[in-house]
């Protein structure tokens, strides 16, 4: 059993509801999801797009090997798609993207999986959630805790918590 953080990514359609769908289909597939982080919107990274991404790291307990993660992850993603835009031809864009982050202190290089996720210490949209949910977290590699990355992370670009509305009335 390893404990995994992967980070759920959408930029299009109903974001919280693909979130949603996700939850249940990981739930199902993959192990216990044990943690979620809030909601975090954050600008587009490295691309141009419309609209804004919804971001949440989920904290999954797994007997899967780190490969069948993977498969199960990526399969998750083109189910999500397709079930959002069997309308359209081919695919547009993606609703849904499902990176693995960590995986346990487990360093990986194959050639369709790296884990910790290569760029993860360099986005901020990642390491704000990673931090909520695991901020003394240590880098497996870089040997420093999610709250250091941040702290050394370049990224500028703008990532905010979405308030629940149970949180606003506080
Ligand atoms: P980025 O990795 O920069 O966030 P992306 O998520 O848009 O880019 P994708 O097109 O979703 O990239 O993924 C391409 C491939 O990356 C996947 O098919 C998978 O084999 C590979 N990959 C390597 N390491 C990871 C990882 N840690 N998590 C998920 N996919 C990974
Ligand atoms: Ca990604
Ligand atoms: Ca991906």
């Amino acid at each position: 059993m390893e404990t995994c953080y992967i980070l759920f990514g959408a930029n299009m359609g109903d974001k919280n509801h693909i979130f949603a769908q996700a939850c249940q289909l990981i739930n199902n597939r993959c192990g216990r999801i044990v943690k979620v982080s809030e909601a975090y919107e954050s600008e587009p990274w490295g691309f141009e797009a419309d609209s804004w991404f919804l971001n949440r790291v989920i904290v999954l307990e797994t007997e899967l090997n780190p490969e069948c993660l993977l498969v199960e992850l990526l399969e998750i993603e083109s189910e999500l798609g397709r079930v959002r835009y069997a309308d359209r031809q081919g695919y547009a864009s993606r609703t849904a993207d499902l990176d693995i982050l960590y995986f346990g202190n487990r360093i990986i290089n194959t050639e369709t999986l790296t884990v910790p996720h290569p760029r993860l210490h360099l986005r901020r949209f990642a390491l704000e959630p990673l931090c909520e949910v695991n901020p003394d977290f240590v880098h497996p590699i870089l040997q420093m805790t999610q709250v250091e990355l941040l702290q050394l992370c370049p990224d500028d670009s703008i990532v905010r918590v979405i308030k629940s509305n149970n949180d606003e009335e506080l």
